[in-house]
């Protein structure tokens, strides 16, 4: 009767005994696995899974044998303990089934621990949801790139690896500017496909180890790690000739659009205080820079502050 229980569980029941001879292999490891159980009854699990044989597995049985020990086997930590296929839309995701299992002691009549029951747990789909809710999290749904939540959390890391390291750091923000212009003249819709171009033309000019995020509406942020002003200034540039450059079809009118963006940056020094300090700092040399004919490039400096406070 109990044999029917455990065919009838949503739930992998693998037992071996101290030989690491398989004495219990229930339906769903079947289905799971590809194995039946009168091949895999009796013989050695690493005969079938080779790869099973761990340090950590080996460790979790010794445990588990000598010590009656309850072990888990974390999902976080080792993704899963039997490479089970994963079906439909996960197998985009992952290579193999992610699961959590357990390893308890099975004891004989005086109470000696003679077995291992491990216990294999599907927890794909909650390993597959817990992903796209973190990227839903912390990516603009829009552009795709990385949000402001994102950006304030990554600019006070930066920041204090700046202030252990000693490396430098910039950081750069960027509005386009008259966007309102453009979604007035040429509809919403297409000003989002602006906004699409923009941040693809930001990533094409990035490094892999620059975060690129959308800080709001029109206004884009650059976290540069290890650049100092010089190489943020010549970026800037590279960037602003970028966006001058481009030409977005509308297709209504059958002509090209062609716009500019004004960016303003700021470089870490032993005075800063805050990776908001910094961002602070790039919002101020952006300022000067749509008050002095956008299209262009500043870097932070003492005057920035100057512009801004007397046009309050
Ligand atoms: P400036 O050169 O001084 O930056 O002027 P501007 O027109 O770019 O700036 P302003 O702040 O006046 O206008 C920003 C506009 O961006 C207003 C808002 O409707 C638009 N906007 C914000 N978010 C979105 C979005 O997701 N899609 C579209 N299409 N427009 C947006
Ligand atoms: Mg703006
Ligand atoms: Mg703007």
């Amino acid at each position: 009767m109990y044999e029917q229980v455990l065919d009838a569980i949503n739930l992998g029941i693998v037992i071996i005994d101290a030989n690491y001879k398989v004495k219990e292999w229930n339906r769903w490891m079947e289905i799971q696995s590809r194995i039946d159980k009168k091949d895999i009854i009796d013989t050695n699990i690493f005969n079938h899974y080779p790869n099973l044989k761990s340090a950590s597995f080996m460790r979790s049985c010794k445990s588990v044998l000598k010590f009656g020990n309850y072990v888990f086997f974390s999902q976080k930590l080792h993704k899963y303990l039997f490479p089970l296929m994963v079906t439909g839309v996960y197998s985009k995701s992952f290579d193999y089934m992610q699961q959590s299992c357990s390893m308890t002691p099975l004891r004989d009549n005086d109470g000696n621990v003679t077995n291992i029951v491990i216990t294999v747990q599907n927890v794909t789909e909650n390993v597959f949801l817990e992903k796209s809710l973190k990227a839903m999290v912390l990516e603009d749904g829009l552009t795709g790139i990385y949000n402001r939540r994102y950006l304030d959390k990554r600019l006070e890391e930066e920041f204090f690896r700046f202030k252990r390291t000693g490396r430098s750091l910039s950081l750069i923000m960027l509005d386009i500017d008259d966007f309102k212009k453009i979604n007035d003249t040429y509809g919403h819709p297409f000003g989002d496909t602006v906004l699409k171009r923009i941040a693809e033309t930001c990533m094409s000019v990035t490094r892999d180890s620059d975060v690129l995020a959308r800080f709001g509406g029109e206004e884009f942020c650059l976290i540069l790690p290890e650049s100092e002003r010089a190489g943020a200034l010549a970026f800037g540039e590279r960037l602003r000739k970028a966006i001058a450059d481009l030409k977005i079809p509308f297709n209504k009118a059958g002509k090209d659009i062609s716009l500019t963006a004004s960016l303003g940056i700021s470089v870490v020094d032993s005075q800063t205080e805050s990776g908001a300090a910094l961002l602070k700092e790039a919002d101020a040399a952006l300022y000067f820079s749509k008050k002095n004919g956008k299209n262009m490039v500043k870097d932070y400096t003492k005057d920035c502050d100057y512009e801004q406070t007397n046009s309050k």
